[in-house]
């Protein structure tokens, strides 16, 4: 089959690699129709690189038809059944799962690296499951991960439920909006407009949207997002501050991660990267006159007193000194993580079934390309060219 492998920094090409197989009762092999490109995956393809392997198989936003099925997944799952992958490997049955921790299922936990639950496409990195930017894939707990989708709608209904749909609804969950409150939402892109429409959907009155990239930041305008150009507004906390009353809004969204404009990890590159996990404290953060992740230390001197931050964005090590004193004398709460995809699915569901198709889905993406495409389309989607906002792959 063909597969869209990484191969180093930012290069990753389409080869023939060998089709995928049952190995494990509880698995199934799904072939792909559509598969995204993530924010996620640009950062395995710009600062992770030491932690990779030529040949490595990436994406985690997989969608498709099963075509085989372990005898213990044949109780969920048939082959022909519609389905999208979640991007997190759960078992439903452990502790954390019994708990909808699905994100840190034990099953499947990254035991050596002290991580949570496996992820696909993630490489060694989450437990070396190849991954969904491919024309089949093999899906390990099977018996609980794949949702089943109707027939119908075009695969853009329903493809971002395996990540950036349940990922942007735990963001907004976890930011803790009173009813008729404020969220600024910094980063617009995939994941950071879901977070938009779904705030303002679960009872957001004012959603402000944070960005520097001009088709994003009006893609938010146009959806009823008062958006913040950071090109032109350097102190964004103090102008959250001035517009609403004073305080500050009640909530905001970290939906950037380490990759931030203006931090220097994005400067520093593989450089600080390859130190990454657990390994870089203080002293080495200083060493690289590392003092400030900029959108995580904007949303910490925005938000209001005693209010919420909810940090969606993935952050790679410990390369940030946190403003622990603003932190604790602000009062405020501090959230993040991997999404606990399966928890969110029943939430969101009735929005993807329902004609009107509220959260646009399929006006999401921008781009729409042949798996062997897909160089181009990390290339257009990293740089931000061709008014790139969201590439669907499809095989
Ligand atoms: P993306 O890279 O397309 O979007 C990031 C946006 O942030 C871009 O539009 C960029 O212009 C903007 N930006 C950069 N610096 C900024 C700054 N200082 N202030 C405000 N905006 C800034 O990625 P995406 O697909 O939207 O993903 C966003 C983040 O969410 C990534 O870090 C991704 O890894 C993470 N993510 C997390 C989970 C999870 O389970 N927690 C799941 C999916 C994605
Ligand atoms: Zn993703
Ligand atoms: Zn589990």
């Amino acid at each position: 089959m063909k597969a869209l492998t990484w191969q180093g920094k930012r290069a990753v090409r389409v080869e023939n690699v060998p089709d995928p197989r049952i190995k494990e009762p509880t698995d199934a092999v799904v072939r792909i129709t559509s598969t995204n490109i993530c924010g996620s995956d640009l950062h395995l393809y710009e600062v992770l690189g030491a932690f990779l392997e030529p040949g490595d198989i990436l994406g985690h936003e997989p969608m498709g038809i099963v075509e085989e099925v372990g005898p213990e997944a044949a109780e969920h799952l048939r082959p022909g059944d519609r389905v999208v992958v979640p991007f997190t490997i759960s078992c439903g049955r452990c502790w954390m799962c019994q708990r909808r921790l699905y994100a840190q299922c034990e099953t499947t936990q990254v035991r050596a690296h002290g991580k949570g639950a496996a992820l696909f496409g993630y490489t060694k990195l989450y437990g070396q499951v190849p991954g969904g930017q491919a024309e089949y894939l093999r899906v390990p707990q099977a018996h609980f991960g794949p949702i089943k989708v109707p027939e119908g709608p075009p695969d853009d209904r329903f493809v971002y439920l395996s990540d950036i749909l349940p990922t942007a609804w735990q963001a907004v969950v976890w930011a803790d909006i009173p009813k008729g409150g404020s969220v600024a939402v910094h980063g617009l892109g995939p994941v950071g407009q879901f977070c938009t429409r779904i705030a303002k959907h679960l009872g957001a009155e004012r959603v402000f949207g944070i960005d520097l990239v001009p088709e994003r930041l009006e893609t938010a305008r146009k959806h009823g997002v008062e958006v913040i150009d950071l090109r032109s507004v350097r102190d964004v906390p103090g102008y959250l501050r001035q517009i609403t009353g004073g305080r500050g809004p009640d909530s905001v969204i970290d939906a950037v991660g380490m990759e931030s404009h203006g931090s220097p990890v994005a400067r520093l590159g593989q450089q600080v990267a390859s130190m990454l996990p657990g390994t870089i404290g203080a002293p080495v953060a200083e060493k690289f006159g590392i003092d400030r992740l900029h959108a995580l230390n904007d949303a910490i001197s925005a938000v209001r007193r005693g209010g919420t931050v909810s940090v969606v964005g993935v952050y790679g090590g410990a390369v940030d000194p946190m403003p622990m004193l603003q932190m604790f004398d602000k009062g405020i709460q501090l959230r993040m993580g991997q999404c606990h995809v399966k928890r969110w699915v029943d939430d969101i569901m009735p929005l993807l079934l329902d004609d009107a198709d509220p959260l646009d889905t399929e006006g999401y993406a921008t781009h729409h390309l042949p798996l062997e495409q897909a160089p181009h389309g990390y290339e257009i989607f990293q740089k931000k060219l061709d008014g790139c906002q969201k590439v669907v792959l499809r095989t």
